[in-house]
């Protein structure tokens, strides 16, 4: 086409015209101005434009390197900003053959005062998780958008249903006021599929609020009025892939953006290949390679603008939506290498921050490889601070179903918890007894409420950070087995017409009320008893149906007693003797005073909850 325009300017005796560039994207749109990630590399996609040069004029920012790849639609261009620049819009231009051909707006911003230094998520906290399109429709009007391809369909388990950034927004203090601290929303950017677009994950704009979900301004509304309310935000980062329509799947920014030359080829989820000295390298390359399902292209991130691409995107992230945190999903998933330079250079720009990784075993060594702080056999140097406590996640469902037995029960909790040698700060873990990707405990225990609250009361005792999903404190319950679009059901109240609200109370049955008033009891209790945040954790071997710990600190403690016993329980005091001799105690929950004499009688089916001074 070029050479016909320049053959044709020849014949006309013209000069060659400009040929104006339309340029799609330049991502990201803006940074800030005293961020130590200071070379910005900018993805810049129009038709044809690595035949330009760009250039701007403005002090303080200087473009330091430029560079091509495989496919003549992209640049990247990395952007210098000096610590003394003035925030404002800049124009960069593209100039092909003298001619400027395209203009594009960029912006530097000023940064919150005190963002460096933001305190990430910790063992003070505890996490409230929801599935933003399940948990409450503050805008009925974005339920569906013209042009995006999935519209809301409540009748159908695995459709949208409309819920949406307005309506976290609407019920921030029923948060705060159940206990909570910390708010992960599933993702919430743009998903643009066909189907199963509400559980986020297949991500089709990594800059793009969902615009059935809200817009980006109304993220960063959220992360505010949350934070003065004492929650903090914690967005749910997905490294390892995109959703198929992306718009890189159209025009690939390299030939290597994709695994598998983005053609579908499944993973074989064996994630012990990462540390096995014994593994067959094509067994590791099928894990991290490998694609989840067809419809989640995964991501390269050996090309190191990729690499670039999505470390700059979490950056900004944080600083664009005052984050207090990072949730990464299928975490061992995404390049080893790259994995450790991304926290990195999370941690080096926030270094207070927290960051919870996703990985999925049963295995203590195989979460551990990921924390930052191990020494790892693989060579492999890891920065999170935080991972899922999957181990103790699925200790305690066994725990809390089984019948107890030497070898049963109790045991595999208690047992699981003598693993936290094998990691670096086992009290930075993230505890939780379901996600959005589980079945509910209340289902997993065919609905009984008195062992549900055991292992309720267990989250809000043992060390760690306690993760909650939304709803179970008005006990939604879904299948047995593992059912996604059922277990993630509409919240009570969260659409209006409801008949029952879990946020008034309204039309909830006496069991409901039960579960949500001992929920709210239990994690307000959690909230303000620092013994509970940082005590360390003693416990002695169940016995009889009955597990004990304690926390203490030296001079105070809290005492667990969880009896899974049908019937009332007597418990000899005289094993505690070191945390109970001499000492006064209280019920936890009510402040009512306990009586210490030689047995403290144990309600069945109940956890008992001592303060002991
Ligand atoms: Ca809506």
């Amino acid at each position: 086409m070029r050479t016909i325009l320049c053959t044709l300017a020849l014949l006309l005796g013209m000069s060659t015209p400009a040929r104006a560039i339309d340029i799609e994207r330049i991502e990201p749109t803006n940074w800030w101005v005293g961020m130590r990630h200071n070379r910005v590399e900018l993805l810049v996609h129009g038709t044809g434009i690595a035949t330009s040069t760009p250039r701007l004029s403005r002090a303080g920012v200087a473009i330091v390197d430029v560079q091509k790849t495989d496919n003549p639609n992209y640049l990247f261009v990395t952007v210098e900003i000096a610590g003394d620049a003035i925030p404002g819009g800049i124009d960069i231009e593209f100039v092909d053959a003298g001619k400027v051909v395209a203009t594009h707006p960029w912006r530097l911003d000023a940064r919150e005062p005190g963002s460096a230094r933001r305190r990430g998520f910790d063992a003070r906290d505890a996490i409230y998780l929801v599935t933003p399109d399940r948990f409450a429709n503050g805008d009925p009007s974005n339920d569906s958008v013209t042009g995006m391809l999935e519209a809301a369909n409540r009748a159908n388990p695995n459709g949208r249903h409309g819920g949406d950034i307005a309506g976290m927004r609407q019920h921030i203090d029923y948060i705060a006021g159940m206990g909570f601290t910390q708010l992960w929303p599933t993702p919430f950017l743009e998903n643009d599929q066909p189907q199963y677009s509400y559980h986020g994950y297949a991500i089709t704009d990594l800059y793009k609020t969902d615009p059935r979900m809200g817009r980006n301004e109304d993220v960063r509304a959220l992360s505010r009025e949350a934070r003065a309310k004492g929650v903090g935000l914690i967005m749910d980062i997905v490294l390892n892939h995109i959703g198929s329509k992306h718009w890189w799947m159209t025009d690939l920014p390299a030939k290597d953006w994709i695994n598998h030359g983005g053609t579908f080829a499944p993973t074989n989820h064996r994630r012990t290949t990462i540390q096995d000295p014994h593994a067959a390298p094509a067994d590791r390359e099928a894990f991290t390679d490998g694609w989840f399902v067809d419809a989640m292209p995964d991501l390269n991130q050996r090309n190191p603008h990729l690499a670039r691409y999505l470390i700059q995107n979490t950056l900004w992230w944080i600083e664009y939506a005052g984050l207090s945190g990072i949730r990464e999903d299928t975490f061992g998933y995404a390049d080893t290498q790259f994995l450790g330079d991304w926290a990195k250079a999370v941690l080096a720009e926030y270094p207070d921050f927290a960051m919870v990784g996703e990985e999925w075993s049963i295995n203590p060594v195989v979460v551990a490889h990921w924390q930052r702080g191990k020494q790892n056999t693989s060579g492999h140097v890891p920065h999170m601070p935080s991972m899922m406590d999957f181990p103790i996640h699925i200790a305690l469902r066994s725990a809390l179903a089984q019948p107890e037995g030497w070898d049963s029960g109790w045991v595999n909790l208690y047992e699981m918890l003598a693993n936290d040698f094998v990691y670096p700060d086992a009290d930075a873990l993230v505890v939780f007894a379901e996600n959005h990707d589980t079945s509910r405990l209340f289902a997993h225990l065919d609905g009984d409420l008195a062992t549900w609250k055991l292992g309720m009361a267990y989250l809000a005792t043992v060390r760690g950070t306690p993760q909650f999903y939304y709803g179970s404190e008005v006990l939604l319950r879904g299948p047995r087995e593992r059912n996604d679009g059922q277990l993630r059901a509409d919240m009570p109240g969260g659409w209006s017409g409801d008949p029952a609200d879990a946020f008034t109370g309204n039309g909830l049955s006496a069991a409901q009320r039960d579960a949500q008033a001992y929920t709210r009891a239990l994690f307000d209790w959690r909230k303000r008893t620092p013994l509970l945040h940082s005590g360390k954790l003693t416990h002695f071997a169940p016995q009889d149906g009955v597990y004990v710990y304690f926390r203490h600190d030296g001079a105070k403690s809290v005492m667990v007693a969880l009896n899974k016993n049908a019937g009332a329980t007597p418990l000899l005091l005289e094993r505690f003797d070191a945390f109970l001799r001499g000492r006064g105690a209280r019920d936890a929950l009510t402040g009512n005073a306990v009586a210490l004499g030689t047995t403290l009688a144990l309600p069945g089916k109940s956890a008992t909850l001592l303060e002991i001074e």
